[in-house]
């Protein structure tokens, strides 16, 4: 059996892994675009706060590949497939498959905004990427961030270690919409602006013109800003270009079933590139998750996957932040507050059980909780946990 693996992430190395369990002796490609072996993502940001170098962030090194009998094509795209064929084509030529994993991870989304493509204009996903935010922080000390999600947030907090003045632009009224409720993104927004960050909001960005060697930036209210480096953090769109183009089906993401499979047999997808159930996680657990199911399922042992828990942690040091769940109040939730010195905890509660909950200052009872979510076990006293 060969196995072809499109992308060298959480999502792919997972599946490799998965498969090799199960097959010892099957032919496993992956393809990458980018030069790094398997590293962390989400350390990228520690990368950019200089709290860490590139090869600190990498998890599985050459001798790793080896060990599992893996082919790897690294700054390689796929550049077509061919589903009838079961073959693949990249530059250097054309490679066949029994069996293929598109695990293409995402791309940064950069809004339709005028001025957007700028030389002074950035996005964050790769090493390489911050590699180029830092060439240009180098000549420049004002950064502006364009998002107030997680990724935005920590942009911004690792840019200010590295001595920037950093603002950053949100088009809601508050910070992490879909992680915080009002209370808890007042309280980070306090915790936040002591570490020196600076907020505009609620703004939305309408164009990015050019002064001097940086750039002003625009709101649709009038307003403006003076900016040497604008990082747009917007969120992400699945890489499921690839895919649309040999005719699998595709949403927002590459559309799978339980098994990780798509339109296509035998071709299957996970992470950041697929969609499950209408939901595209964008997060490296699920991806993990997804890339193992895809991986069990290639290698003829079927396994279903029922969904993955959502849930993400502020990578900021100095800050406490976790959320999980559904967070946000309405009919059939019930919530129960509890206020510390320096500490806020929110649960939300459905029908006895717990549905979501909020964590600052102390994440402490993360785990626990996450264990609380997925077991669906009913509460009898939220105050008691
Ligand atoms: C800075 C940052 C911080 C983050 N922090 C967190 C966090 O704290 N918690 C969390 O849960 N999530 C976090 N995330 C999100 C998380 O990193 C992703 O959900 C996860 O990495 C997705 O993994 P993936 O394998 O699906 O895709 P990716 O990691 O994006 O990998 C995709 C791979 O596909 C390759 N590829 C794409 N197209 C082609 C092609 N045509 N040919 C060949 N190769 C191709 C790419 O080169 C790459 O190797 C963060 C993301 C970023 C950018």
């Amino acid at each position: 059996m060969k196995y072809i693996i499109v992308g060298n992430g959480v999502a792919g190395m997972a599946a490799a892994e998965a498969i090799r369990g199960r097959d010892a002796a099957g032919g496993i490609h992956i393809y990458t675009e980018e030069e790094y072996y398997h590293y962390s993502r989400p350390r990228v940001i520690e990368y950019l706060g200089g709290l860490a170098t590139p090869d600190k962030i990498v998890i599985r090194g050459p001798e790793y590949y080896a060990k599992l009998n893996i082919q790897l094509f690294r700054g390689t795209a796929v550049e077509s497939i061919d589903t009838a064929a079961r073959t693949i084509s990249t530059r250097a030529g054309v490679d066949s498959f029994d069996k293929l994993i598109l695990a293409s991870g995402a791309t940064s989304f950069l809004p339709p905004v005028e001025g957007c493509r700028s030389d002074c204009v950035f996005t964050l996903r790769t090493i390489a990427d911050a590699d180029r935010i830092l060439a240009r922080c180098a000549s420049g000390k004002r950064a502006l961030v364009i998002g107030g999600g997680l990724l935005g947030i920590e942009t911004a907090a690792s840019l200010a270690k590295r001595g920037l003045c950093v603002s950053v632009v949100e088009v809601f009224d508050r910070l992490l919409p879909r992680q915080l409720d009002a209370d808890g993104a007042a309280l980070l927004r306090t915790m936040l602006e002591r570490q020196g960050l600076a907020f505009l909001l609620p703004k939305k960005t309408a164009a990015v013109r050019p002064a001097g060697e940086g750039a002003d930036v625009f709101f649709d209210d009038g307003s403006s800003a003076g900016a040497d480096l604008v990082i747009f953090s917007a969120g992400v769109r699945s890489n499921a270009r690839l895919a649309a183009a040999a005719g699998i089906a595709c949403d927002r993401g590459i559309l799978v079933d339980g098994h990780m499979e798509t339109s296509a047999p035998g071709i299957y997808a996970a992470g950041d590139a697929a969609q499950f159930n209408g939901v595209v996680y964008g997060l490296w657990p699920a991806a993990k998750e997804q890339g193992s199911f895809a991986g069990r399922n290639a290698a003829g042992e079927p396994a279903l996957y029922q969904g993955s828990q959502l849930s993400a942690k502020l990578k900021v040091s100095g800050i406490e932040l976790a959320s999980l769940g559904a967070i946000g109040e309405g009919p059939g939730i019930a919530v129960a507050t509890k206020r510390g010195e320096g500490t806020f905890r929110r649960l939300f509660l459905s029908g006895g059980r717990l549905a979501g909950a909020i964590l600052i200052g102390d994440t402490s009872s993360f785990v626990p909780l996450q264990r609380l979510l997925k077991s669906g076990e009913p509460i009898a006293d939220p105050e008691a946990l």
